[in-house]
């Protein structure tokens, strides 16, 4: 299941760095996450990141977008494959 960024985001631009699947963008108001590239962070981190650091709580789970732990997982070796995000 993707995340999803609710209205009562701040716009502290803290999250977006901290994705390591360049899925959070900045739409015309507020941030958004692409449910295409978030895997929860599987194959990255135990934890969401931008959860971790988003200082309002407003990042929720997206429960239009359910998927297992092995589909996250399966996406994140996509993604991998893609060349589009660098692991150190
Ligand atoms: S959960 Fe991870 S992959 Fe999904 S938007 Fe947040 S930081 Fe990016
Ligand atoms: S960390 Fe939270 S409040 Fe800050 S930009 Fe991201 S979603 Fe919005």
């Amino acid at each position: 299941m993707s995340l999803k960024i609710t209205d009562e985001c701040i716009n502290c631009d803290v999250c977006e760095p901290e994705c390591p699947n360049e899925a959070i963008y900045m739409g015309p108001e507020i941030y958004h996450i692409d449910p295409d590239l978030c895997t929860e962070c599987v194959g990255h981190f135990d934890e969401p990141q931008c959860v971790q650091v988003c200082p309002v709580d407003c990042i929720p789970l997206d429960p239009q977008h359910p998927e297992t732990r092995d589909q996250l997982y399966e996406k994140y070796l996509r993604l991998q494959k893609a060349g589009g995000s660098v692991t150190s």
